[in-house]
């Protein structure tokens, strides 16, 4: 009989920096490697670097661990993964991996992730003594997966981040139905047990109300939102588009929308998808090697300052990182914005200057958001569906929240093993 071994290195009482152990005696399996968010309440843009202590990980050590999943591309599940040894194979979803790449790429530095394989929903992959079936979930984070592990006839799922109110609420449904019933551990999220009070609304509903906004609007409207957001760009697009407007993206979002395919707007494909070009992010992107012909695939769809100067038609996608952009665009005066990421971004140094921007040129400001993130219905859907031995929380402020609304709780520690 095999004895897996639960060890949650980071992530037992907090939102982030998320990893997870799990081994038998002669494999060992890591699930993410977060990094910490920052406190939102000082400037993001400080790192935070505190490695979960795993023995076998990391460049300079011996390796004993045999493999790395990454559930999906947010910092607080990978943003370690440059320290780890290179040889470790890493899976990852295909989409994410390359979304991942791109925003390393564009924030200047260089690819950061090179999976040996890609998760497919559904599919198993062997490592050792475990089989892992991954399923696609939805999330604000594109391609994100939860897990479910096996070995011999033990089964832990790993539900990594995940929601059942965005655009692949069927992914959610399939996950759910396919975890096999009376699991030993269910990981679960709990993000929104320390946001009870967030309200939580579908992406169509955002949308519809994005559209309600736009189309009462004789003017521009800006929609500042995370890049990676793709469920939200998809959202924004349709509301232009029935409102009657040109989408305009900058070149960031454009080279990641083109590596999506399906219906997703980009550039080409969706004639009235528009490139704008900042400055110095142009600047910086050309003289890198290969930049050059990465920012030219869209300048036959590039719109100027000028031009958007002169129109009212357009929905723009911008971030904060834009502001000296906007500040060379005439006739901004009295235009709408759409602050559409989570409330607690406001208290950035960047996001605020933005804001300041906003006021000072008279522009209406709305939010429009929803949680990336399970409510507690959501939450309970999937306990009670695999009706799990134990309940583990996990990425959350509030564990014990959990054992009022759920049975089995059992509230783990940091770098304490559980054995099954
Ligand atoms: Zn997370
Ligand atoms: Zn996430």
């Amino acid at each position: 009989m095999i004895l897996i071994n639960l060890i949650i290195h980071r992530g037992t009482h907090q939102i982030g920096g998320t990893c997870i152990e799990l081994s038998t005696e002669r494999t060992r399996i890591i699930l993410d490697i977060g990094q910490e968010l920052p406190n939102f309440d000082e400037d993001k843009s400080k790192k935070i670097l505190e490695l979960p202590k795993v023995k076998g990980l990391y460049r300079d050590d011996t390796r004993t661990i045999d493999a790395i999943l990454i559930s999906h591309g947010h910092g607080d599940h990978v943003g370690l993964i440059e320290h780890i040894d290179p040889k470790i194979p890493v899976f990852m979803g295909e989409k994410a991996s390359k979304i991942l790449n791109i925003t390393a790429q564009f924030t200047g530095g260089k690819p950061i992730i090179n999976p040996v394989d890609y998760l497919i929903s559904g599919q198993e992959i062997t490592v050792g003594d475990f089989s892992i079936t991954s399923y696609l979930v939805d999330h604000s984070g594109f391609d994100s997966y939860a897990f479910v592990v096996k070995a011999d006839d033990k089964c832990i799922v790993y539900t990594g981040d995940f929601r059942d109110h965005g655009r692949k609420k069927k992914a959610t449904d399939y996950f759910r139905q396919s975890i096999p019933i009376g699991v030993d551990i269910l990981l679960i999220e709990g993000t929104m047990m320390s946001r009870i009070d967030d309200k939580i609304e579908t992406e169509e509903q955002i949308e519809q109300k994005a559209y309600e906004f736009m189309n009462a609007a004789d003017m521009p409207i800006f929609v500042l939102q995370s890049a990676t957001n793709i469920d939200r760009v998809v959202g924004m697009y349709r509301a232009a588009k029935r409102s009657g407007r040109i989408f305009v993206m900058d070149i960031f979002v454009a080279h990641i929308v083109s590596q999506l395919g399906g219906s997703i707007p980009r550039p080409g494909i969706f004639s009235d998808v528009r490139v704008f070009y900042p400055y110095h992010l142009t600047q910086r992107m050309f003289k890198e090697t290969g930049g050059e012909k990465l920012m030219k695939q869209f300048s036959s769809y590039l719109i100027s300052r000028k031009e958007l100067g002169e129109r009212k038609d357009y929905c723009m996608l911008i971030r904060d990182s834009m502001l000296s952009d906007l500040k060379h665009i005439s006739n901004l005066n009295g235009m709408g914005m759409i602050y559409s990421m989570w409330s607690g971004y406001k208290n950035t140094q960047s996001v605020q200057r933005l804001l300041n921007f906003a006021k000072m040129k008279d522009i209406e400001v709305i939010n429009l958001h929803t949680s990336g993130h399970a409510s507690i219905k959501a939450l309970q859907t999937i306990a009670e569906s695999c009706v799990p031995k134990r309940i583990i929380p996990i990425h959350t402020e509030r564990p014990n929240l959990f054992v009022d609304n759920f049975d089995n709780v059992f509230i783990a520690n940091d770098e304490i093993a559980i054995t099954i």
